[in-house]
């Protein structure tokens, strides 16, 4: 089965908590603090596959939890890190945001691409351990692991892209000059789903075609199938107008070429607009050559290249696939999507703290305040430093006498907790 569009909900792994616990040994009245850290989170990680060829897995299982990291124990032990999450996708998979729809990431050429980042572990007591402050009772929560529902689609890579009206063989044509084995048969929509070839042309030198199913007259307004695969061919450096030329059902080449051409630039006028040449197909169905005539000078008026083929006995499609080749050397490469997605942490800022008083601490909570934690190293001085003018410059500490904090009082965010002096 072909799948080329699914929605997954991933998350990553909370770190572990720090452990509060105090070295105890005979003999040694009050030991100090040695409570480890807390192990990171595990990440969720896109990995692409080259042998993977559709999103159907994801059809089945739409969830996806990285492991938690363990927390901290005493004997300055460091909870494990959670393992990450590896998950499979096909190459030419794009990642997108749910709700947005933007584009995080285009896997196309891309190994792996964390998704979604495990949490920080958090500190142990050990870490707080300062000269004046001997034996810290507290210790840092591990953080929480980010959670995404992102949107997979598939937009096959392909350099050329076959199209035309249904029946007019392009199957037939992918069949003849590559080991693809399309479905051919001599009724519309054979073709259900789109078909990959590569054609070889000498050594070094091959390229990708695709077979999607036909588009016909009110596709682009949804009524036909090929519709929903025309995302397929986005990507194409090329596109092979196939004509039935002989027009073995009766309709008109000419218009036949138009028509398509108008379906196309309705769903995306970019796309009309890219390289393409015309084969005329079933030429070994023609007893009178005037229909042939007129599409040749058609097409050679608008400037475009035309080659008169017969995917059936083989005649012109040598002719053809050297010149799909020889203009593919001049054209740009596949085109990779640029990520637009501009992540919610980025657009946090110091405005959306919120403030309470909870068990006689003041808690300080919001998107912003809690990125600026887990940047900080707080066995650092200088990170300390830094910490505290953030939390100055911001309007943290105005915020907090607003509020009517008092110097002595606890303030917790995120866990790491401490005395309020102005
Ligand atoms: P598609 O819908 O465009 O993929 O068309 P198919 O490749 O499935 O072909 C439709 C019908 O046309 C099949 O019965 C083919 O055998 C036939 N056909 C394809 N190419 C030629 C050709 O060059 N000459 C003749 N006589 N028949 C052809
Ligand atoms: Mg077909």
């Amino acid at each position: 089965m072909f799948v080329d569009k699914a929605v997954i909900r991933v998350k990553a792994g909370s770190g572990g908590n720090g452990c509060v616990s105090f070295h105890r040994a005979k003999y040694v009245p009050a030991g100090g603090p040695d409570g480890g850290d807390g192990g990171r989170g595990g990440d969720v990680v896109l990995v692409t596959d080259h042998n993977m060829s559709t999103l159907m897995d994801f059809r089945y299982k739409t969830k996806y939890t990285a492991k938690n990291g363990a927390d901290g124990g005493p004997r300055n032990c460091t909870g494990r890190d959670g393992a990450p999450l590896i998950i499979k996708v096909p190459d030419g998979t794009i990642v997108r945001d749910k709700e947005t729809n933007a584009i995080i990431k285009d896997m196309t050429g891309v190994d792996r691409f964390v998704l979604a980042r495990g949490g920080a572990g958090g500190w142990g007591n050990k870490r707080f351990a300062t000269p004046t402050r001997q034996a810290p009772n507290f210790a840092k929560s591990g953080l929480t692991g980010e959670e995404r529902e992102v949107v997979l689609e598939l937009k096959l890579l392909a350099d050329v892209g076959l199209i035309g009206f249904p029946n007019v063989g392009k199957s037939t044509l992918l069949s003849v000059v590559s080991k693809a084995n399309p479905k051919i048969a001599d009724y519309h929509f054979t073709t259900l789903h789109p078909n990959l070839g590569v054609v070889f042309i000498e050594e070094g030198v091959s390229f990708v075609m695709a077979d999607i199913p036909g588009i016909i007259e009110g596709a682009s307004e949804g009524a036909g199938l090929g519709h929903e695969f025309l995302r397929h061919i986005d990507r194409c450096r090329l596109l092979i107008h196939v004509v039935d030329a002989a027009g073995s059902e009766g309709r008109d080449p000419v218009e036949d070429f138009e028509t398509i051409n108008k379906e196309l630039a309705e769903y995306s006028p970019e796309l009309a607009s890219r390289p393409q040449l015309v084969a005329a197909n079933k030429v070994d169905l023609l007893y009178d050559d005037e229909p042939m005539q007129r599409l040749r000078d058609h097409i050679k008026g608008l400037g475009l290249e035309f080659f008169e083929i017969s995917a059936a006995t083989n005649r012109g499609v040598r002719e053809l696939i050297n010149a799909v080749a020889t203009k593919l050397q001049h054209l740009p490469p596949i085109v990779v999507y640029e990520p637009e997605y501009v992540p919610v942490d980025e657009k946090a800022t110091p405005e959306d703290i919120t403030i309470a008083f909870e068990d006689g601490a003041w808690v300080v909570e919001g998107p912003w305040m809690e990125r600026l934690v887990s940047n900080v190293n707080f066995s650092d001085t200088e990170s300390l430093g830094f910490f505290d003018k953030m939390l100055r410059q911001n309007g943290v500490y105005d915020k907090l006498e607003e509020r009517g904090v008092q110097d002595g009082d606890t303030v917790s965010i995120y866990g790491l907790e401490f005395e309020y002096h102005r």
